[in-house]
């Protein structure tokens, strides 16, 4: 079978274990169902998520010129703690960043390979969590829009990382219980004062099942480096597809990539 298309970060569908969907420029390919079988991955070009130009990708699926422009790719999706959209002040665009920064949100706990503090919009739980391979998420905080989730999280990351480490959650097999919740009492003490109502306690964990195990090595590869990859895909984490032999490719990473993908 030969496709061919731009790459958006895969779709998933939280059940045991969570199924992927390649998302090739709208076409959606069931990955689980690609397990054993093997995938020729070809760069071919650029499609910025943007403006759609054939430009070498920047960040995030944008062009250079895009991700300085776009609200889409402004400070505050990746620092929601300089959202000024509750003020009426613009960073880019008014109308985007009221759209995307005046809705509730939670801070969170996420076990992907070490324990992590972040912020999503409601509206992506869980979708963010599988995105990041997380084993464990536990919600600790509900806010009403993104400046005062991202108070708490700034606060927080003092105490505990904030990034996810990609290899350290490939390379995890953890499968017993968490107490993400004792973790949570920890901390409570570092939120800010003001910020203490947005706190929450008792909230349901979630734990999730990846069709995944994790090889002896993990090795990383990028279309930039390899733009021709050969390889028995064998499972999925976050948003890595497994390859046998140790190699790994992001799939997020590659948003906006242009491939020509042949599944044998
Ligand atoms: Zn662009």
């Amino acid at each position: 079978m030969q496709l061919q298309g731009q790459i958006l970060k895969m779709i998933s569908y939280n059940d045991q274990p969570i199924q992927y969907y390649l998302n090739l420029s709208g076409d959606l390919i069931h990955m689980n169902e690609l397990f054993g079988k093997e995938l020729s991955i070809k760069h071919i070009g650029f499609q910025c998520v943007n403006c759609g130009e054939d430009k070498p990708i920047y960040r995030m699926g944008f062009c250079k010129n895009c991700f300085f422009e776009s609200p889409y790719a402004s400070d505050t999706i990746i620092r929601p703690e300089l959202s000024t959209a509750h003020l009426g002040i613009a960073e880019r665009d008014l109308d985007v960043e009221k759209e995307i920064q005046l809705q509730p949100h939670t801070v969170y706990l996420a076990y992907t390979g070490e324990v992590k503090v972040g912020v999503t919009r409601d509206t992506q739980i869980p979708t963010r969590w599988i995105d990041q391979g997380a084993t464990f998420a536990l919600p600790i905080a509900r806010t009403e829009n993104r400046y005062e989730a991202g108070m708490i999280e700034v606060a927080l990351k003092d105490h505990v990382p904030d990034k996810t480490n990609w290899k350290k959650m490939l390379q995890d097999d953890f499968e017993d219980e968490l107490d993400l919740a004792d973790f949570q009492k920890k901390i409570k003490e570092y939120f800010p004062a003001d910020f203490q109502k947005f706190y929450s306690e008792g909230e349901e964990m979630w734990k999730f099942d990846y069709p995944y195990e994790k090889p002896e090595k993990i090795s990383s590869f990028t279309l930039d480096k390899k733009p021709e990859f050969t390889g028995k895909l064998i499972g999925i984490k976050g948003q890595y597809l497994s390859f046998h032999g140790g190699d790994f490719m992001n799939v997020r990473g590659h948003e906006g990539y242009v491939i020509g993908l042949n599944i044998k």
